[in-house]
């Protein structure tokens, strides 16, 4: 790492294994297109301690295409943290859309929270402040609630993505996305156990767990991308 020096980036050149490149992607294709709202936020994160753990604009444009070729209305966000794909969602579903949005830390998403409003989208959200499991489990013990959504954005604990994969897949309708972030673990994945760091362990062996489960789920279509941190694309077909 480094090798990096613009730490905002980091994980990107990582997987990319070059900084001119993902600056190179960033700076043609992505920044130029991003919503003033979604600049604000990032720059409102900046300042956060963890501010770096926040989706990297890239795969904001990657879901931000989904979302368009989906339409959804009904969508749920596990793992908030300041808001960057909560909001990058609220404003590309309709105003009567509503996304259900579950994190343990309130305080980070009340970073974000100010740009939200300020882009009058604050009414489609409801935000969860608790574990996402529980609630989850919550949600479906309404039948109602089963395939009822259009799409998830799955980006909270690494650990937890199997068990919340088993909950979403049915709670997202057949036709529906699943897209879970930071699949490839800052490109860990591929590396021999013993060059982990202890600390990156732990989402490093979730990530490849997660991987060899959904690659043999029948119950969906998915692509593992590379985009941002690695980005798996689940649509239910079953
Ligand atoms: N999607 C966010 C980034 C999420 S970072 C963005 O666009 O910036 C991961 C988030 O998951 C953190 O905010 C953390 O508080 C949350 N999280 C961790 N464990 C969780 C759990 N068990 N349930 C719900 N949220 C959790
Ligand atoms: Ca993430």
């Amino acid at each position: 790492m480094e090798h990096i020096k613009d730490p905002s980036i980091y994980r990107n050149p990582v997987i990319l294994q070059s900084e001119d490149l993902t600056k190179y992607i960033l700076e043609t294709a992505v920044y130029p297109r991003e919503p003033q709202p979604l600049k604000e936020l990032r720059e409102a994160t900046r300042n956060h301690p963890w501010g770096f753990i926040a989706t990297l604009p890239d795969a904001g444009q990657l879901i931000t295409l989904l979302l368009k070729l989906l339409n959804p209305k009904k969508t749920i966000e596990v793992g908030v943290f300041t808001g960057y794909s909560l909001l990058l969602t609220a404003l590309n579903i309709p105003d009567d859309g509503k996304i259900t949005a579950i994190d343990i830390d309130r305080k980070a998403y009340e970073v974000g929270l100010p740009v939200i409003k300020k882009a009058g989208v604050e009414h489609k959200i409801n935000f969860i402040e608790s574990p996402a499991l529980p609630i989850l489990d919550k949600l479906l013990e309404d039948p109602a609630n089963e395939g009822s959504f259009d799409f998830a954005f799955i980006d909270a604990d690494k650990e937890s993505y199997v068990n919340y994969h088993e909950r979403l897949i049915k709670l997202v309708k057949i036709g529906g996305l699943l897209v879970y972030d930071n699949t490839l673990w800052g490109g860990r994945v591929s590396w021999p156990e013993d060059k982990v760091p202890p600390h990156a362990r732990p989402g490093r062996d979730a990530a490849i767990e997660f991987n060899k489960k959904i690659t043999k789920d029948s119950r969906v279509e998915f692509a593992l991308t590379s985009v941002g941190d690695g980005l798996n694309i689940c649509r239910r077909i079953a």
